[in-house]
């Protein structure tokens, strides 16, 4: 694996594997990798001849009192996991080649951004679908794969990739939880053993609203008040939101169909988490 910094050269090597007929998939990250990376790294192997892993704690996505300065990050243990996982470049960008001192462009998507944490976030996929699209620009992939843990997000760079006719597949990678059901996140190192605990609530929602799906119930309204009962049975942890959308625009649903996401947002001590099931999918664990 070869580690690039510079723009220009990760440019150059891109052309040159384009030049050559080979393909090139992205995945783009923060970094501190875990077992949810790496499956995206792995099926980004299967997908194309090449694979470009990006690593930029993107400062633009975070909003003034979030946690960009505490974000964990060890660029030498992510080298040797993405090394591990045999992918050919870790690129790894600096802030003022992404963004210059006189970078002044923002790249916007209307509408679905304006719900569930676009709403409690605002900014954030603005942050997001900017430098996903210079990371496009940069890698110049034929595929980039994304997590459908950030299942908006996910919507979002669909969106933006067909509205600007990028000629790139997007792809999306289910849900990566650890043995207990909290799906893998670098911000679970925030959480203390009792807010880890705590934590589980997620996957407790997760697979009521399986369980209530498949029995046939349809009350939108119903489930969320289950669900906000199962979560602030923790004592310590507070929701932000919980919403049955539709899977394509994002919209509220009343009648819950398999065309809709329970979609999950709770601060757990000091952490944000997210979690998601679309309705009539399993919930195992598929680490
Ligand atoms: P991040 O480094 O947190 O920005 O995540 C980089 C990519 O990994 C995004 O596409 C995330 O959706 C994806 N990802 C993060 N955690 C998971 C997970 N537990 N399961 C599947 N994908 C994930």
């Amino acid at each position: 694996m070869q580690t690039i910094h510079p723009l220009a050269d990760m440019t150059r090597w891109s052309n040159e594997v384009i030049a050559s007929g080979s393909t090139i998939a992205l995945v783009p990250t923060m970094g501190y990798f875990h077992e949810g990376h790496l499956s995206l790294m792995r099926l980004a192997k299967c997908l194309a001849d090449r694979v470009v892993v990006s690593l930029f704690v993107n400062s633009l996505q975070f909003g003034p009192s979030e946690d960009l300065s505490r974000y964990p990050r060890d660029l030498a243990r992510d080298s040797r996991m993405a090394a591990d996982e045999k992918v050919d470049i870790l690129f790894v960008p600096t802030e003022t080649e992404i963004y210059a001192l006189d970078f002044n462009t923002r790249v916007s998507v209307c509408s679905i951004t304006d719900t569930l944490c676009g709403k409690q976030r605002p900014g954030h996929f603005e942050g997001v679908t900017t430098v996903v699209a210079k990371l496009f620009n940069i890698v110049k992939p034929h595929i980039a794969v994304f997590g459908q843990k950030d299942f908006q997000q996910l919507s979002v760079i669909s969106k933006m990739t067909r509205d600007l006719n990028w000629d790139i597949e997007i792809v999306g990678h289910p849900i990566v939880r650890a043995e207990d059901g909290l799906a893998m996140s670098s911000r679970n190192t925030y959480l203390s053993s009792e807010e880890r605990e705590q934590s589980l609530c997620l996957y407790k929602s997760v697979q009521h609203a399986k369980t209530r799906f498949d029995n046939g119930f349809t009350d939108a309204e119903l489930l969320k008040s289950e669900i906000r009962d199962i979560i602030l049975a923790n004592s310590g942890v507070s929701v932000d939101y919980i919403s049955v959308v539709d899977k394509d625009n994002l919209s509220d649903k009343e009648v819950i169909d398999s065309n809709s996401v329970l979609a999950l947002a709770v601060i757990v001590g000091q952490t944000r988490l997210i979690d998601n099931y679309f309705m009539g999918s399993d919930t195992e664990i598929s680490k």
